[in-house]
């Protein structure tokens, strides 16, 4: 028999589970059946009129070819000025990169950083993507429980975790999948322990305008002059700007960091779409109302998704302050269960089955017994899964 011609690098790679599971939805959809899915990694909602607008006048301006590697520097421009409005980051233009959609400028960071054999610390629960690609860049990922309860490290917890290979710790807050957001003290006692030891960090912040009720976004690089030299931010529109299609995404990093991840980008991708680059431009620096209008209906969401599910017996949730998920532990029904169900995976499966609704199982983000909801989706469809689900529990 040939062995497989596909490399073992790229046959070490899992699937997504999160791609593979709104694809069986939309299988079951297809058959017939009334499916609602709480998969969903992406705004329900469609880009603004004005920002979608951008792009079409981006391509009758004949926006259509080659631009800088980096990015046009007016797009360039308004991210650092959105840095330091938002966040009292100062950069220089030539500081940001623009990829194709987050995910493609945290694979150009850990590419730019990673040695092969250096440990990326990923604290858990974690979003599916950061291990498969520290992996493929030959490093070694080194998962940092959270905090008993929690769904935050503390800097005990960090500390437990470095070895002398440890080279980068990946923060991604407000978190995906614990919509857990952590605040200035805790980024500050992490950060005091990432200076100490020489770490790098790569903080993804593409949720940072989806935070709820008294918690702030804060980006650790602006603790000191130390953690800013040693960061490397990942922000986007995707998922503030409804634009997920667009690719459109930004790491903002020293200037060493930047110059090689750009230079990375020019040999491999070049320049992201350049309509797509005109449209994040608009939404940069256009009027806010319509990001506000969506925050506010997820704060609204989230609050009805937290209400029904602290009410559901057997299920713990710590609420979740910021992105689009909640994250609740239904350990407690999965070892009461006298249906077979004894992991995440069987409960999520079983829920396929049995009531036709699609959660994440929390395997998959490297924490058992949980499930994750994106609450991405209409306000009647989360009202009617979650009956679906309170119902489904009690024949398990
Ligand atoms: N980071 C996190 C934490 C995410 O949840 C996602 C989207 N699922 C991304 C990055 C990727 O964003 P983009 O679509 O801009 O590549």
């Amino acid at each position: 028999m040939r062995s497989s011609r596909v490399s073992t690098r790229v046959r070490a790679l899992k699937p997504s589970e999160t791609l593979a599971l709104g694809a069986r939805a939309r299988e079951l959809r297809a058959q017939g059946h009334s499916v609602i899915s709480f998969a969903a990694g992406e705004p329900d909602f469609d880009t603004p009129e004005d920002v979608r607008e951008a792009g079409i006048q981006a391509i009758r301006a004949g926006h259509t070819r080659y631009t800088a590697v980096g990015g046009v520097p007016e797009l360039r421009a308004a991210i650092v000025e959105n840095l330091k409005r938002e966040n009292g980051l100062t950069y220089k233009p030539g500081q940001i990169v623009v990829s194709n959609g987050a995910k493609h400028a945290i694979w150009n960071a850990f590419l730019t950083l990673v040695e092969p054999g250096d440990q990326v610390l990923c604290p858990v629960p974690y979003w599916v993507t950061f291990p498969e690609l520290v992996r493929l860049v030959g490093g070694e990922p080194v998962f940092v429980p959270s905090r008993k309860g929690s769904m935050k490290i503390g800097p005990e917890d960090l500390e437990r975790a470095i070895t002398k290979r440890s080279k980068l710790l990946v923060m991604n807050s407000p978190n995906n999948p614990s919509g857990a957001v952590y605040s200035r003290e805790e980024l500050a006692a992490i950060g005091e322990i990432v200076v100490r030891h020489g770490l790098y960090v790569l903080s993804d912040e593409i949720y940072e305008q989806l935070v709820f009720g008294s918690a702030r976004h804060v980006s650790i690089a602006s603790l000191s002059p130390e953690l800013f030299d040693r960061t490397i931010v990942i922000g986007g529109v995707s998922k503030t700007w409804a634009m997920t299609g667009w690719r459109i995404g930004f790491a903002a990093a020293p200037a060493d960091l930047a110059e090689g991840i750009e230079r990375l980008q020019g040999q491999s991708t070049s320049n992201p779409a350049a309509v797509s680059q005109y449209a994040a431009l608009r939404a940069y620096t256009g009027p806010r109302e319509s990001v506000r209008a969506m925050r506010e209906c997820f704060a609204h969401r989230r609050d009805f998704i937290v209400r029904r599910l602290s009410a559901m017996r057997g299920i713990t949730l710590v609420p979740p302050e910021g992105a689009f998920y909640a994250f609740p532990d239904l350990g407690e029904r999965i070892g009461a269960a006298r249906n077979g169900v004894t992991d995440s995976a069987g409960l999520s499966d079983f829920l396929i089955d049995e009531a036709r609704i699609v959660c994440v199982p929390g395997s998959a983000f490297g924490m058992e017994g949980h499930l994750r909801l994106s609450y991405a989706i209409g306000d009647q469809d989360i009202e009617e899964g979650l009956n679906r689900l309170e119902a489904a529990l009690d024949r398990m």
